[in-house]
């Protein structure tokens, strides 16, 4: 995997980590925020229903309460014969009737159990007395009820099988000076105008619901789970607001906030609020209670309606892009700022390790590697001034060595090696140039003798003033050396057979004279020969060997010249 890959995919890894933590503590956070937002709004909205109930239903208890003092209603209960007194009582009744928001009313007299209703189509004018309540019918229940436990006020949500109407009905006790209970006046609400306006307000995630003082479902847009004439049934057979919910836990929950709420008495509008599930989604429950009517307010808020999750969908594609924006913005800078220049530092130190020093452009970034980038082209630059220079030393070396190769190290005149080459080009030009040279082959006469004499070290010292005469003999141009031994040859060009000999008589006196000089008398014999155009060495040095031969034969310390015809001139 290439280092790009690597450090892209770290890179991808950690901002996925990062991004996945801030998500869960974001996640965490806002679910916090929801649930104390949730929690406002909870209490807000229950206020705001509970407002809007009570709004409604006061105006009608306050009337409702009015009409059950009315001193001619009572006087009336009292003495419910006295037509006349039934004729003013009527007559009150329908005044009441038109300020009724529901334009009905109904009176129910304890003593005779007659019950008189009117409606808002004013159905029974002049008819007012319906029936007579009965304690032996379970509808009448009710009524009997409510007076045996006294309450001067109640709500009850109740079909009228008699009149086939289902109400919200308003109770409220009527008694007399001594406050017996005379009889129970009041009015109803029709249940679906007031579930449309109050409770299915049509709020999206936002239900509400008003349930007793025991918990039994009073008004909910689902009429199914009212609980009718709660007054009238047991414990244990009313539809309880646990009904709504599934889980025990939530049950426990709600009936516990009831418990609580009841205990406070609704004491500055206190509001109680949970977590609960219905229908298997997440509701945040408010509930508080209504001293007023003796009721609880439920509200339930759906909080994935009223924040969907697809809110969150914005934040997955920002978290996304800004991973990419990321991600292309490290690759270019790990591009520019790491990998191209390692890239072309890799490449540099290919080229570099085959001995090429025309390195690739180098970028250098302000970083570390550019501070390595520019240390290796300093060290690359020392480099190839070293290399330069040994080099040089090396070339420099050889030719010295070259040239040592070619010299005699006793004498410093050319060795054998040298000799070969002088000579091979002179063969060479010759035949170029048609024109002959001279060669001239020298031996130190009875040299053994002088090693054996005077010893090894005295020898080469005699070996080296011949030399010495030698070269002081000849011409600047011209190429002695030594052959090997007591034997020296010198190479003459350009020449011609007069400058042969003259030259070779030269040297043969001056060994002679100046060794004279030293106390050692040494002499030498000379073979000479004149090599022509078109002859080959092996012809040369023959020749010239045969020469000297020639000079040792007839008594050495003297010149021999060899022509090219064969015969030998000996000069004096
Ligand atoms: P001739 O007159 O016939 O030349 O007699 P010679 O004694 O000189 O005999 P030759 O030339 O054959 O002998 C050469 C001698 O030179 C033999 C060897 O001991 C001696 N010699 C060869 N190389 C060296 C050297 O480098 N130093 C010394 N001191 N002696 C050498
Ligand atoms: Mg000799």
């Amino acid at each position: 995997m290439s280092l790009k890959t690597r450090i892209l995919g770290l890179a991808a890894l950690l901002i996925i980590a990062a991004g996945t933590a801030s998500w869960l503590a974001y996640r965490a956070l806002s679910e916090d925020i929801i649930e104390r937002w949730g929690q406002q709004v909870a209490e807000i909205q229950v206020r705001y229903d509970s407002a809007r109930l009570l709004q409604s239903l006061e105006r009608e208890i306050g009337l409702a309460r009015q009409m059950a003092r009315s001193s001619t209603l009572i006087q009336w209960a009292q003495s419910p014969e006295d037509p006349a007194l039934e004729n003013q009582a009527i007559r009150q009744m329908e005044s009441f009737r038109s300020n009724f928001r529901d334009n009905s009313y109904f009176v129910a007299l304890r003593s005779n159990g007659h019950y008189y209703y009117n409606n808002a189509s004013n159905d029974y004018a002049g008819d007012q007395f319906r029936y007579v309540l009965s304690p032996d019918k379970p509808d009448d229940a009710w009524f009997f009820q409510l007076i045996e436990e006294g309450r001067d006020f109640h709500l009850n949500v109740n079909p009228d099988t008699e009149l086939g109407v289902t109400k919200l009905w308003i109770d409220v006790l009527m008694r007399d000076a001594d406050n017996n209970i005379v009889g129970m006046v009041g009015t109803g609400l029709n249940l679906d105008d007031f579930l449309q306006d109050i409770v299915d307000i049509g709020q999206d995630g936002i239900t509400t619901l008003f349930v007793d003082y025991n918990g039994a479902i009073q008004l909910y847009r689902d009429r199914n789970y009212i609980d009718f004439a709660t007054i009238i049934k047991p414990e244990g057979q009313k539809n309880t607001v646990d009904l709504l919910f599934d889980d025990p836990q939530d049950k426990q929950q709600i009936l516990g906030m009831l418990q609580m709420l009841k205990q406070r008495n609704g004491e500055d509008g206190a509001v109680e609020s949970g977590f609960v599930s219905v229908d298997g989604r997440k509701h945040l429950a408010g509930v508080a209670f209504l001293p007023a009517i003796g009721w609880f307010e439920i509200t339930l808020l759906d909080l994935n309606t009223l924040i969907p999750r697809s809110y969150l969908w914005p934040l997955v594609a920002v978290f996304l892009v800004s991973l990419l924006v990321t991600l292309v913005l490290f690759h270019q800078i790990i591009q520019s700022r790491i990998l191209r220049p390692v890239i072309s530092l890799e490449e540099a130190v290919h080229r570099l390790r085959d001995g090429r020093f025309d390195l690739p452009y180098l970028p250098k970034p302000d970083n570390e590697i550019g501070r390595l980038v520019d240390h290796f082209e300093k060290m690359s630059h020392s480099l190839q001034d070293t290399t330069r220079e040994l080099e040089q030393k090396v070339a420099h070396r050889t030719e010295e060595l070259q040239r040592l190769a070619r010299v005699d190290a006793l004498t410093g005149l050319k060795n054998r090696r040298g000799l070969d080459e002088v000579m091979n080009e002179e063969i060479q030009r010759a035949e170029r140039e048609q024109k002959g040279f001279g060669l001239l082959w020298l031996d130190i006469d009875y040299f053994k003798a002088i090693n054996d004499s005077q010893g090894h070290q005295a020898g080469d010292e005699i070996l080296c003033r011949v030399a010495l005469w030698l070269k002081a003999a000849i011409r600047p141009y011209d190429h002695p050396g030594r052959w090997g031994g007591d034997e020296f040859v010198v190479l003459l060009s350009p020449c011609d057979a007069a400058t042969l000999e003259q030259i070779a008589c030269r040297i043969r006196a001056s060994v002679e004279q100046e060794s004279q000089r030293t106390g050692t008398s040494v002499t030498i014999s000379v073979g000479g020969y004149f090599c022509r155009p078109g002859e080959d060495l092996d012809a040369l040095l023959r020749n010239a060997d045969q020469a000297l031969y020639e000079a040792k034969r007839n008594g050495r310390n003297r010149v021999c010249i060899r022509t090219a015809a064969g015969e030998a001139i000996h000069p004096a």
